[in-house]
């Protein structure tokens, strides 16, 4: 499998890091051994000061497509949970001043813990997700998926023209206002609606 991330998705995120609204996707990739599953604990690297938090919504591919259409791409996930794209933003930083990939910044080992994936039968509005997340119990981002700039569906078409998708891929699908620096000791708990979905706690 491979996890797939959607950067500046959010309005309000974009304008938090001072970056431009893109009339497209912005796409990256994220390894697999990125991975954390089961509420794993996250051990923060000694190789970045500034580990940012980004809650996301995540869609689990289905089955096999490439240049879905928007309009057939709803067929083509089966589930939705919700992860943490945690990125170096001190390496993203450097990164995006040169002009250079993101890869490092993005990819680290652990920098993509997710929860269960619901199946889509638990939600009765796609574009009305509400998703939050606490640190130490004090909330610190929320958003619902109507406030995403490109849809599941527009996001699942455009990177199935470049890249082939598989089942039991995940798409991270890009996070609101409200990231800031993790911090050893840190507890993370995210949520759809009011259903706690994950926890990680930062070692
Ligand atoms: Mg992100």
């Amino acid at each position: 499998m491979k996890i797939i991330g959607v950067g500046r998705n959010y309005t309000d995120h974009i304008k938090e890091l001072q970056n431009e609204k893109p009339s497209e996707p912005v796409i990256f990739l994220k390894p697999n051994t990125s991975l954390l599953k089961n509420n794993s604990p996250f051990y923060h690297p000694d190789f970045s000061n500034n580990i940012h938090y980004e809650t996301e919504l995540v869609l689990r591919i289905s089955k096999e497509g490439k240049n879905i259409e928007e309009k057939f791409a709803g067929k083509y996930f089966d589930g939705i949970g919700i992860g943490i794209d945690f990125t170096a933003r001190d390496l993203q930083d450097k990164a995006k001043e040169k002009g250079l990939p993101w890869t490092l910044a993005k990819g680290f080992n652990g920098s993509a813990p997710v929860s269960e994936i619901l199946p889509l039968s638990n939600f009765s509005d796609l574009k009305n997700i509400h998703f939050s997340l606490k640190i130490n119990n004090e909330e610190r981002q929320k958003a619902h998926s109507g406030m995403m700039l490109f849809t599941f569906e527009r996001i699942i078409s455009y990177i199935s023209k470049f890249i082939l998708l598989k089942k039991g891929d995940l798409i991270f699908t890009g996070t609101p206002a409200g990231v800031d620096k993790i911090k050893i000791g840190d507890k993370l708990e995210a949520y759809i609606e009011n259903e706690k979905m994950l926890e990680v706690e930062i070692k």
